[in-house]
């Protein structure tokens, strides 16, 4: 029998760094699945369909929500965004730890379908820290960084939701701490059975299915 993997969830205000750290977490840890969402959004520069995001039009978004396919969806400055149900499903079918990068709302909304998932909150160090890094991204009109801007204080007030929380200060730490609250995640007792008729050559211990237990 296969164990689940582990489902991780990542989210924050706008512009705190969820995508960096994702990136750099997958290069520490190719073997989590990273679920690849569907936007309305119009692709940034440098974004690939496919890679990124699968780039729909609301027409065929739209479709999607009719047939059932998201596991979530959501609204967010006024484009949707929703996590494709299957490939999530079958990546922890097979054992992988899969990894979203969401908004605030999916969040809460995965986290009631799924509370044994992880739910981490990543936030800056300081407004202004976000201030330039929403700017410095240079992909947004001043217009979407203040709306993003002032809805990210807001924000904060979800962090209780979660398990737990990561300052992206400086990148690199960030991503090591994500990955040690995996490693701890998965280091939990209640994950594990005694296997008290185990052989000499048997590990003593295995994991349960959580969401079968
Ligand atoms: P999000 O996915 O949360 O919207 P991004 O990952 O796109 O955020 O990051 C927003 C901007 O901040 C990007 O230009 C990114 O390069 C920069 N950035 C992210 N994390 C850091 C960090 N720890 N230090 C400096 N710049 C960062
Ligand atoms: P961006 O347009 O900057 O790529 O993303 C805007 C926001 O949408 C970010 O907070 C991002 O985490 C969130 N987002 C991306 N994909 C999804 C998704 O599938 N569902 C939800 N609810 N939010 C998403």
């Amino acid at each position: 029998m296969t164990v689940p993997g582990l489902l991780i969830v990542i989210s924050g205000p706008s512009g705190t760094g969820k995508g960096s750290i994702c990136r750099c977490l997958l290069k520490r840890r190719p073997d989590i699945f990273l679920s690849v969402s569907a936007t309305t959004r119009l692709p940034r520069a440098g974004e690939t369909n496919g890679k990124e995001y699968h780039f729909k039009d609301k027409t065929e978004f739209e479709a999607m929500l009719a047939q059932d396919e998201f596991l979530e969806w959501a609204s967010v400055y006024d484009n949707y965004y929703g996590t494709p149900r299957t490939p999530v499903d079958s990546a922890l079918a097979q054992g992988r730890d899969v990894l979203l990068e969401i908004d605030i709302k999916g969040a809460l909304k995965v986290k009631q379908k799924a509370p044994e998932g992880i739910y981490i909150f990543l936030v800056p160090p300081s407004m202004e820290v976000l201030r330039t890094r929403i700017t410095g991204r240079g992909t947004d009109s001043m217009e979407v960084i203040s709306k993003r801007l002032g809805k990210s204080m807001e924000e904060l007030s979800y962090l209780y939701e979660y398990n737990y929380v990561v300052v992206n200060d400086v990148l690199e730490e960030a991503a090591a701490k994500v990955e040690s609250i995996i490693i701890a995640e998965k280091s939990r007792t209640h994950r594990y059975r005694i296997q008290s008729n185990a052989g000499p050559e048997e590990p003593l211990l295995v994991e349960k299915d959580l969401k079968n237990w």
